[in-house]
Formats: C-alpha cells, sequence, structure tokens
C-alpha cells in the first residue's frame, strides 16, 4: 500500500540511439525487492491463469521479497526454461491480469523476472542438468527458436538423445535473427545455448531440412521428428510499383542489422541502410517497431509507421476489460526515439524514378461494422503522399514457409496454412510432431516456450 510501481526505465533516448545495447536499465536489488513486494498473493493470481506458461508469480515474488533468489529461480523454472527470454521481451499479460492493475499499477513481474536470472546466472545458480541415464531414444527438432528449443531441453532432461537442425549460422530463431540486439542482446541466448550443450543437446547449424538434409532421411535415421519451423511466410501486398528498389519485407532488415552485429557476412549490394534516408514502415506491431528502432539508430532522416486499423484507445479499452490482454495504444521505446505515426491508412501506390522508390501514395479508410458483426474497410477518398526512400513491409507472417521440408514431408495443413495438429501435438504423418508458431502461426516467445514443453511431454509419451 506505500510502495508505487517503480521501473527501471530506459537509458536515454539521446545516448540509446547511437548503439545497439539494451535500452532496458536494471534496479538495484533492494529496489527490486520492495517492487516484489508489492505482489498481495491473490488468493485467485490473475497473473499465473493469464500466462502461457502458469509460470507462478506470487511464489516467487515472495522469494524475490525474502531475497530468497535460489528458490526463485528455482520455481521461475519449474514452469519457463527462459524466463531471461521472456523476462525482457515478454509483453506480460501477467502484469496486465494483476489483480493490481483494476485501480493501481502492476507488479513489475516481468522486470522482476528478468532480475532474478540475472542474480542467478551471475552468483552461478543457473547450472548445466544433464540427464542421469539415456533411453536409447533419438528426436530431431527442426528449428531452434524459443519453441525448439524448449522441446531439445525438455527432451534432453528425460534421457532422450536430441539433435536440433538449424539453417541459420547461429541458434535462436526470431530471438537471434528477428528480435533487435536493443531489446535483447544474443550473449543472453548464448549462455543458454551452452547449458544446452552441456546438458549433451546436439546442435546441427546451417543445416536446412528439406534442402541441405532431407525430411527423409531424418525420418528414417529419428525415433521421432519435432518440427518447429516457426512462421516464417510474410504477408505482402501488392500495389502498384510494388517492384521498386527500395521496398523491403521487415525481416530482410532487421535479420541483416543483427547479423551485422555479429559479424557474419551480408554480401555488400544486399546491405540495406536507412541512413540519410526517409523510411516508411508498414504495420503498425512489433515487428514495424524495431524497424523504427533499428532504423533511428542507422540515422534516417525520418521514420513514419502507418496501420490500416484505426487508432486503438488510451489508457483502457472497455472491449477488453482486465484480466484481459486489453487492445491499447502501446508506446515502444522505439517510438519513443522519434517517429511520426499514424493510423487508418490504405497503402495504394508505390511511386519512383529510374526504378527507385521515391514516395508512397496512401488513402484514409473507415472500419464499419456490418450486420454480421465483421468490420469492413471503406475508403474516404483522403489521399496523401509520404515522401520515403525505404519501405519495410511489417505486415505480419501468414503461416510457415510450405515449399521444402513440409512440402517433402506432405505434412497436412490446416485453414490457415499451419502444420495440422492433434491434441498431442501429431501431424498427419508418424513420428512427426509440430509445436511453436508452425503450429499456430505467428505469435509470442511466451507462447513458443510454452508450446515446445507441450511438445516435449508429447513426444515423451509417445516414446516410452
Ligand atoms: C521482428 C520480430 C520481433 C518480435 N518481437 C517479439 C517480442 O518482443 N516479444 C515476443 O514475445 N515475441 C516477439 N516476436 C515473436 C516471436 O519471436 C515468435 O513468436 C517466436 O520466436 C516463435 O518461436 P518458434 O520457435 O516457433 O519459431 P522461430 O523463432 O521463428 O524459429 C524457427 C527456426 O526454424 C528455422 N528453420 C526454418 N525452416 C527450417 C528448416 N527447413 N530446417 C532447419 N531450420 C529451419 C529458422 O531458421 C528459425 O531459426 C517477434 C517476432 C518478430 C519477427
Amino acid at each position: 500500500m506505500n510502495i508505487p510501481r517503480k521501473e527501471a526505465g530506459y537509458r536515454p533516448v539521446n545516448e540509446r540511439i547511437y548503439d545497439f545495447g539494451e535500452v532496458e536499465q536494471t534496479l538495484n536489488r533492494e529496489d527490486r525487492k520492495l517492487q516484489a513486494s508489492r505482489c498481495m498473493d491473490c488468493g485467485i493470481p490473475f497473473c499465473h491463469w493469464a500466462c502461457p506458461l502458469g509460470n507462478k508469480m506470487p511464489e516467487w515474488q515472495d522469494l524475490i521479497y525474502k531475497g530468497k533468489w535460489k528458490e526463485g529461480i528455482e520455481v521461475l523454472h519449474e514452469t519457463n526454461n527462459f524466463p531471461d527470454f521472456t523476462g525482457r521481451i515478454c509483453p506480460a499479460p501477467c502484469e496486465k491480469s494483476c489483480v493490481l492493475a483494476l485501480h493501481e499499477s502492476p507488479v513489475t513481474i516481468r522486470e522482476n523476472e528478468a532480475a532474478v536470472t540475472e542474480v542467478a546466472f551471475t552468483e552461478g545458480m543457473i547450472k548445466a542438468m544433464p540427464p542421469k541415464t539415456r533411453t536409447g531414444k533419438t528426436v530431431a527438432v527442426i528449428g531452434s527458436g524459443p519453441a525448439g528449443l524448449a522441446a531439445a531441453q525438455q527432451l534432453n532432461r528425460k534421457g532422450h538423445t536430441v539433435t536440433i537442425f538449424e539453417k541459420d549460422n547461429s541458434l535462436g530463431g526470431l530471438l537471434r535473427y528477428g528480435i533487435p540486439n536493443f531489446k535483447l542482446n544474443k550473449n543472453i541466448i548464448d549462455r543458454r545455448l551452452d547449458q544446452l550443450l552441456a546438458e549433451g543437446v546436439i546442435f546441427k547449424p546451417n543445416t536446412e531440412v528439406g534442402k541441405d538434409i532431407s525430411g527423409k532421411e531424418i525420418l528414417k535415421n529419428f525415433d521421432s521428428v519435432c518440427i518447429a519451423i516457426g512462421a516464417g511466410q510474410p504477408r505482402d501486398i501488392k500495389p502498384e510499383g510494388r517492384n521498386l528498389k527500395g521496398i523491403h519485407f521487415a525481416m530482410e532488415f532487421l535479420s541483416q542489422q543483427n547479423q551485422l552485429i555479429m559479424g557474419e557476412t551480408v554480401a555488400e549490394k544486399k546491405i540495406i541502410n536507412a541512413k540519410d534516408k526517409h523510411v516508411l514502415v508498414i504495420g503498425g506491431g512489433d515487428t514495424g517497431s524495431d524497424c523504427v528502432g533499428t532504423s533511428i539508430r542507422q540515422g534516417a532522416v525520418k521514420v513514419t509507421q502507418i496501420e490500416i486499423l484505426p487508432q486503438p484507445p488510451v489508457g483502457k479499452n472497455p472491449s477488453t476489460p482486465w484480466p484481459y490482454y486489453p487492445n491499447i495504444l502501446k508506446t515502444s521505446s522505439s517510438h519513443q526515439e522519434g517517429c511520426e505515426r499514424r493510423w487508418s491508412l490504405n497503402t495504394v501506390a508505390f511511386k519512383g524514378e529510374n526504378g527507385k522508390l521515391t514516395e508512397v501514395h496512401v488513402e484514409e479508410v473507415e472500419w464499419e461494422k456490418d450486420a454480421a458483426g465483421k468490420f469492413n474497410m471503406k475508403p474516404t477518398g483522403k489521399t496523401d503522399v509520404i515522401k520515403a526512400d525505404l519501405v519495410f513491409l511489417a505486415l505480419g507472417f501468414v503461416h510457415p514457409v510450405h515449399e521444402g521440408l513440409l512440402a517433402e514431408l506432405g505434412v497436412k495443413l490446416d485453414a490457415r496454412g499451419n502444420v495440422e495438429v492433434n491434441t498431442e501435438g501429431k501431424s498427419s504423418v508418424a513420428k512427426v510432431f509440430a509445436t511453436g508458431d508452425a503450429a499456430i502461426g505467428a505469435s509470442l516467445v511466451v507462447r513458443a516456450i510454452a508450446l515446445g514443453r507441450k511438445i516435449a511431454e508429447d513426444i515423451h509419451k509417445s516414446l516410452i
């Protein structure tokens, strides 16, 4: 009742836009304990209900408050393999449903989570936990994002011999190649990979299954196969001028920047750089926001982000009341760094000179609800022109890539183009399971870890 919410906050804008270091700061341990003490140990902890992992928030808040960091990380690890990832980048549905949020500011659950893992890593509390015995069964996990890593760790700890196949140079999936370093430093992934290696998980990077090695060979050599390839097919739009130079999918830009920071080679002619450019980000979500922050750090003259939907309400939204995740205006650290945000704008045409993009024509739209309750877009005739040398399409992802592995294995797809699985995570092909974004469509890290843990249980049951 006496301690207000205190966030660690971000580094000052005028400092952080010149580097790719994490923007979020940390509180000292005493302040962190006080923040954890704000948890009311509710009879019905809605935070726990809202968390896809079922994290036991009240238990570990109390342990932090008492300074029992070791016990705190143990309770967290019971439900979450990688609280260091979610502690940094989770949108924290737990905080939105914290009972305090009804009339006060919620407990800083996400930051508290990151803090426990930092104390635990710094003080050597996080150790490899290799299995005592091996079952003799083998599992191939295809894809090393949070779903694949969580599945691999859980299965390995049950004694199965797990090999992760990853098409990229380094493991981590979108944690490594999508999410910018200013939200998640890559050494946070590396120390977990060290843990997995020490536990006996086998890594095969630079190996695209369906190309470098066939899916059939994997099926022949392993007792079980887990598809965790993510939902990598970006949503596209095709207005006039789509082929002009300067229009890129968000992931081309973001993955390249992460590669460069890691020291990976990117062909000179493929490099996309926003320095001195007018940048337009199409798509108002998190991926778009990451393009904003990256463009600003590269030295863009001006960054504009447009969204086809109307601006969500500020503060509270009666259509998504507590304890649900609120559909309200989100302002990220990147938005604070200087970006113009506009809503209800449809992209009508890309215009250019000599094959190069120079401007984007947009039109204001209205959204009308029909008798069936469905929203329909209505053009208003109000048009505008936005100067742009670079456009990043951040319109989301439609489903996993079908070419290659999925086509070769012939797994059945659901109506949305994701790998169809039954309640036990099984696909239509014997021995083949699917998890993470590949099974549910583009989502969140916290869901990927939760699904990775679930598929590990499903596969384990099928093997014993
Ligand atoms: C730019 C961006 C920012 C995001 N920010 C956040 C955020 O802040 N918070 C949050 O919660 N979520 C965020 N997300 C969403 C989150 O990253 C994903 O939901 C999550 O990573 C999905 O995990 P996954 O393991 O299912 O798949 P992915 O992370 O996509 O990993 C799939 C892996 O499979 C590999 N692969 C694919 N095909 C093959 C093959 N044939 N053979 C071998 N390997 C293959 C890929 O290279 C990749 O490494 C973001 C997404 C993007 C794109």
